[in-house]
């Protein structure tokens, strides 16, 4: 598996994941590739939902001459491989955090931010009548520990009175008997408005707004050469060049190894595996104790998340493996079985039909970041959004836009992950231990009662 903390080439034009989103028929894109030197206004690197929504806006808003180039085809990263979770948030700070970090009045701009982004993916489905199967809302956050529950109170109590959310706290009991009957979970909080979709759909209906604002999408484009000659970016590929004023990277967690001085040692590439069942029987639901198609995620430091899709099976995820070239190790897959048996004992054996693995992007201050290159620099022209540490697919509806918005001059709102770069990791190089570090303390923190 192609590993951006190692491999400088992204690949070109592979196939999309043996995922279950990928295997439920829908007609490749088959975008072409770029055979010719040509211009633009902007260059888009990046054909997920950050890459698609700027290009939207630019060609469509802002009537630019806009070229996106994607190594693959449209939706290829993470964007067609997630859990398909559309939430109120990213990062990795909640409003608990964010009011903990910047103060209640900061905390409280982000969050509309972040709302406008979920709200925001609705009314883009609805606009390019993108059918992407949204199941019914509904998004608990379990607590595996009791130690969680105080938590839990603390966030429903300030959410519900500062941030305008309608939040349930549930006991145990009441989620065992009326919501799902997961064996790990001391209680939790749901969230009445948050749902489930299918994520590979929305970033084809997103491709395909794109298209229609007048972007041109090149697949199987990757970049893979960047010169700068008088003022101008030209993005070489491996059958043909772009020359533009302005570039906007939007490769987030697949952003090859030095890609760009802006982006190296920006970024902690994470992989997160998901396992999809055969459908559950009538039984197994209720052995479950499933009321609708609920989608969930735990309080781990290393999260487990699910939920029932809308032919009955059961998608769970969680982490995967560090490197690259470990992605397919059935280690990783037992892991989640077993994960997913301790929660449900009643699916003990059940067959897994689908595994796949993708690239999150992990910031170091838990925040994505939009960065635009001062003008006197020598990366003047260039912007970038990542970081969205594996809770992207609402924000970047929005995140995209914004760049859209950055590049072209205007003003975007004043909050913390608009102002500054992306922090550099420090000791880069050995991120990855970091990383193997931070497991070995997640797994006994999670233990930990
Ligand atoms: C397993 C998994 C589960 C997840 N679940 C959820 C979830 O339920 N909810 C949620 O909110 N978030 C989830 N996420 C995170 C979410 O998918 C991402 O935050 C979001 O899709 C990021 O979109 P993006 O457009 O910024 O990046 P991506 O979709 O990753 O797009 C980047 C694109 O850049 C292309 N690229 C890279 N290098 C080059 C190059 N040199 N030239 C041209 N193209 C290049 C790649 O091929 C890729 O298509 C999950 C992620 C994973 C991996």
């Amino acid at each position: 598996m192609y590993d951006p903390l190692l491999d400088k080439d992204p690949g070109c034009n592979a196939p999309y994941p043996a995922s279950y989103w990928a295997g439920q028929g829908q007609a490749e894109p088959g975008y072409p590739a770029l055979q010719q030197e040509r211009s633009a206004d902007l260059v888009v690197i990046g054909a997920g939902y950050t890459g698609l929504n700027a290009a939207r806006v630019l060609a469509g808003r802002f009537s630019q001459h806009v070229v996106v180039l994607e190594a693959h085809q449209p939706g290829w990263g993470c964007s067609g491989r997630n859990a398909g979770f559309v939430l109120k948030g990213t990062g990795r700070l909640g409003a608990v955090q964010l009011t903990e970090r910047f103060g209640l009045e900061t905390a409280q701009a982000c969050y509309r931010e972040y709302r406008q982004a979920f709200e925001q993916v609705a009314t883009l489905c609805q606009k390019g009548a993108i059918d992407c199967q949204a199941q019914p809302p509904g998004y608990y956050k379990l607590a595996h520990q009791p130690r969680f529950l105080p938590l839990f109170e603390q966030q429903q109590q300030l959410l519900n009175q500062h941030f305008g959310e309608q939040l349930q706290y549930l006991s145990q009991a009441e989620l065992q008997q009326t919501h799902l009957a997961d064996q790990q979970a001391c209680g939790a909080l749901l969230d009445p408005d948050c749902f489930g979709l299918n994520p590979l759909q929305l970033a084809l209906g997103y491709s395909r707004l794109a298209e229609q604002a007048g972007a041109t999408i090149y697949g199987g484009s990757p970049v893979l050469g960047w010169q700068k000659q008088q003022g101008l970016h030209r993005l070489q590929t491996p059958q043909g060049s772009v020359t533009a004023k302005k570039v906007l990277i939007a490769t987030n967690g697949y952003t090859p190894k030095d890609f760009h001085p802006l982006l190296n040692g920006r970024i902690l590439p994470v992989q997160s595996s998901i396992i999809v069942t055969r459908p559950l029987t009538e039984h197994e639901r209720s052995a479950c104790g499933f009321r609708g198609q609920p989608i969930v995620m735990d309080t781990r430091a290393l999260k487990y998340y699910y939920r029932l899709l809308p032919d009955g099976r059961l998608l769970f995820g969680g982490r995967g493996a560090i490197q690259g070239r470990h992605a397919d190790k059935p280690r990783y897959t037992k892991a989640l079985r077993s994960a997913l048996e301790y929660s449900f004992p009643a699916l003990a054996g059940i067959d897994i039909a689908y595994q796949w693995s993708g690239w999150v992007a992990v910031s170091l201050d838990d925040l994505p970041h939009l960065y635009q290159a001062p003008q006197d620099s020598s990366y003047a022209g260039v912007s970038y959004a990542a970081g969205y540490c594996g809770s992207g697919l609402s924000f970047s509806a929005l995140a995209g836009q914004r760049l859209a918005e950055l590049a072209m001059g205007q003003s975007i709102p004043n909050l913390p992950c608009y102002q500054r770069p992306l922090p550099a990791f420090p000791f880069a190089r050995w991120r990855r231990l970091g990383q193997w570090l931070y497991y070995q303390w997640g797994r006994w923190q999670d233990k930990r009662h």
